[in-house]
């Protein structure tokens, strides 16, 4: 028998991921049960399009079998199989998703609630047990084979004895240590658990022998043990479950099963609407940047449910762009399951949803701005640049929605204010919102501009993101106080007296100045006197509405 080995950054990929991915041991089970159900979405697909198979709902399930003397646990499905071929890619490779590749080579966008894409679940299976077996019977196969391996040393695969298409795993579970007690997930009330836990609405029937007991023959003192075959999930998704009976914990582990993300998410939102179009929606606000968030292959939307049944996974119209990082899912009974996208985008009800959810999560925004700011700062450092990138597209159309919601950098408070903040705090004879622009804070404060308004006692708003000063710009002026850049030239504090004194000097040193102009040559417009500046011998400024900063930016841009 032939053993063959991990590939080197594989062994100590799977290492790292038996012992840090997860925190918790027990997920496992939600690994292996979500493969399972995958399998039975892939034979379901085949079914329907395959006029020679037929696809009888009963005939497939899942089922779980504890074995204490043999410290087994089998997890057998009655899906679509893995040739010996599939067993060595998809098992063999950590991080290779032969569900992933599934979905693309059958184009299945829409329609198909497959879970796997990250091909790293499986080796959770190594957090519990010393030895994982799988044996698989691949539709259409005559052959079942035998995949078998204790972690990191490597598999091998055999021929192997299976009557019907599917996968049995067979996992060894470890012995009990000082810190852990491995056990448990040979006990059926754990396991139960488990399965209520994390795969409750997982679709197809997850089934386990369950010991129960009842009187011996008419006697009610004396009881006889019997096993009885039980469905334990019960099928119903999270959102059609009454929302009292839903815990915080249970939206946690919806948003983990449906690999929204890996982080936890900072707030959901249940929304059972029943107007004249209704709907659920369960929606997240996730608390970390998703890793490609701010690149071009970031797609939003959200999982487009009709009835129960997936006909979108990604539904972009349901999300304005500055929203794009809300994550969850819509289910509604009047959407037709037969819409096209094309019909879809359309569809009124569709867009009559999306102004809801629009509006929803702006309203839950400036609630966890004002009754948990800590929170709201979190949210901020991930998307607030998001936000202001809304503000500036569309030409300014956001405006209202999103103004309230952006935060910048006081120059007063030291460390992120809202516009209205700054704005209430203003004195009777400010005119302006002052900011000013630069690479860092640190950077920002030296800058000899800002010292004519911070010494005045005005706040200044430091902006150290490109998008900042553009997105201002879009909003023109926030509750009709308009945005003044303290290296603009007219900065609307210089008062009449000084004036007079520039003029002066301004002739006084006439020719200096011509000097300078003269050696400086295309650099600068004009050399002239200011009364901005306090310690700092020179300053920069600019005439109009352009910034340096943004000047800068402007000529980075491609043409
Ligand atoms: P993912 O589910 O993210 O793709 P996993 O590590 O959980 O990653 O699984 C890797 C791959 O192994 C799956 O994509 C699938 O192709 C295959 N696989 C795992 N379990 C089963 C199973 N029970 N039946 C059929 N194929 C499976
Ligand atoms: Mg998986």
């Amino acid at each position: 028998m032939e053993r063959k080995q991990f590939q080197a950054e594989s062994k100590r990929l799977l290492e790292m991921m038996i012992n840090s991915i997860y925190t918790k041991k027990e997920v496992f089970l939600r690994e292996l049960l979500s493969n399972a159900s995958d399998a039975i979405d892939k034979i379901y697909y085949k079914a329907l399009t395959d006029d020679n198979l037929t696809f009888n709902k009963d005939d497939y399930y899942i089922k779980i079998v504890p074995n204490k003397e043999n410290r087994t646990l089998t997890i057998s499905d009655t899906g679509i199989g893995m040739t010996k071929e599939e067993l060595e890619t998809n098992l063999g490779t950590i991080a290779k998703s032969g569900s992933l590749a599934f979905k693309k080579e059958n184009e299945l966008k829409d329609g198909f609630d497959i879970i796997g894409q990250f091909g790293v679940g499986f080796y959770a299976a190594f957090m519990v047990a010393d030895v994982v077996t799988v044996t698989s019977k691949a539709l259409g196969s005559g052959q079942a084979y035998k995949w078998e391996s204790e972690g990191a040393d490597g598999y091998t695969i055999v021929e192997a004895e299976k009557d019907s298409v599917g996968t049995d795993i067979v996992l060894q579970i470890k012995a009990n240590t000082e810190d852990d007690n491995y056990d448990e997930y040979l006990d059926e009330w754990t396991l139960r658990n488990i399965v209520k836990k994390y795969s409750d609405f997982i679709r197809y029937p997850i089934k386990m022998d369950v010991t129960k007991s009842k009187p011996k023959d008419g006697d009610d003192k004396e009881f006889v043990e019997y096993t009885e075959e039980e469905t334990i999930n019960s099928m119903v998704p999270l959102w059609r479950k009454n929302k009292s009976e839903i815990t915080d914990e249970d939206y946690e582990n919806f948003y983990q099963e449906k690999r929204y993300g890996f982080d936890k998410p900072l707030k959901h939102i249940h929304l059972s609407v029943d107007g004249t179009v209704r709907y659920n929606a369960i929606l997240y606000i996730p608390e970390k940047t998703p890793f490609d968030y701010y690149t071009p292959e970031y797609e939003k939307g959200l999982e487009l449910y009709s009835n129960g049944v997936l006909i979108m996974n990604k539904c972009a119209d349901l999300l304005p762009d500055y929203f794009s990082f809300v994550k969850g899912m819509v289910d509604s009974e009047d959407l037709s399951l037969n819409i096209s996208r094309e019909m879809l985008q359309h569809d009124r009800q569709l867009k009559f949803i999306a102004k809801n959810i629009k509006n929803k999560v702006k309203r839950e925004l400036e609630t966890m701005l004002k009754n948990e700011r800590e929170k709201f700062e979190k949210f901020y450092a991930s998307f607030g640049r998001q936000l202001k990138f809304g503000v500036y597209s569309d030409f300014g159309a956001n405006k209202e929605t999103l103004q309230d919601l952006l935060m910048f950098y006081s120059s007063k408070e030291k460390k992120l204010v809202t516009l209205a903040e700054y704005v209430e705090r203003m004195p009777a004879d400010q005119k302006y919102i002052y900011y000013a622009t630069g690479e860092s804070y640190e950077r920002i404060e030296k800058l000899p501009q800002t010292e004519l308004v911070a010494d005045k006692g005005f706040e200044i708003l430091y902006f150290t993101e490109d998008i900042d000063e553009f997105a201002i710009k879009m909003l023109l002026n926030y509750q009709e106080k308009e945005f003044k850049s303290v290296s603009s030239s007219d900065l609307g504090i210089e008062s009449e007296n000084k004036e007079s004194e520039k003029e002066a000097a301004e002739k006084e040193y006439n020719e200096l100045f011509d000097y300078m102009k003269n050696v400086l040559g295309d650099k600068v417009k004009n050399v002239k006197v200011s009364h901005r500046l306090k310690t700092h011998p020179v300053c920069i400024s600019t005439e109009g509405e352009i910034t340096i900063e943004m000047e800068k930016v402007l000529n980075a841009m491609p043409n």
